[in-house]
């Protein structure tokens, strides 16, 4: 698995401290608590749990699963969702966390989808974002890390459903999705 990887960008001790700071910056616009977090499977799956372990106040968490057609490392505009929220969200403070944004489709689908739920407030908090690609306007509330535009995997992230569970967040070889 590891010899796939070109290089970590991101090391198990920079994620887990950058969550700790993007926490804090959570509590500080929620102090009271009463928050939803929304992941976005499958990708998100760590980096929510990890981010609800570090909120020491009262947090809920529900899932959506969304599919984007196109081919595996790269997305192509059409947003089909797989997985309901299980919860209203109606009058409720909301964050949607996602792995990455990348061309910023996904985001700007879910973002506008859950907008018309009528939320209180509506968040985006990104572990990863990748700027240089962006096509629609869209940015994120909370950004763990500003990346260079190359195809990650790690911490969640996957190609063809592998190296989620990599600790760390690193750049796929290239032979192996351009193979
Ligand atoms: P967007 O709609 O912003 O173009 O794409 C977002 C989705 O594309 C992410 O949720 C993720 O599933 C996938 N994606 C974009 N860039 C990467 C990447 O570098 N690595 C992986 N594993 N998935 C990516």
């Amino acid at each position: 698995m590891e010899t796939a990887i070109e290089r970590v960008l991101l090391t198990e001790e920079e994620i887990k401290k950058r969550i700790k700071e993007i926490a804090y910056e959570i509590k500080k616009d929620f102090p009271k608590g009463d928050i939803i977090l929304i992941g976005v499977l499958k990708g998100s799956v760590m980096f929510v749990a990890d981010l609800m372990r570090a909120l020491d106040f009262n947090v809920t968490m529900d899932f959506m699963a969304v599919s984007s057609y196109g081919n595996s490392s790269e997305t192509s505009g059409i947003v089909r969702i797989l997985k309901d929220l299980d919860f209203d969200i109606e009058g409720k403070d909301v964050i949607i966390v996602e792995d990455i944004i990348d061309t910023g489709t996904t985001l700007k689908y879910l973002y506008e989808y859950l907008k018309a739920r009528n939320p209180k407030t509506l968040k985006i908090c990104c572990l990863l974002d990748k700027p240089e690609r962006r096509k629609v306007n869209i940015e994120a509330d909370y950004v763990g890390f500003k990346i260079p535009d190359a195809f990650v995997v790690g911490y969640g992230l996957d190609y063809a459903e592998k190296f989620r569970n990599l600790p760390y967040v690193g750049i796929l070889k290239e032979d192996i999705y351009k193979k």
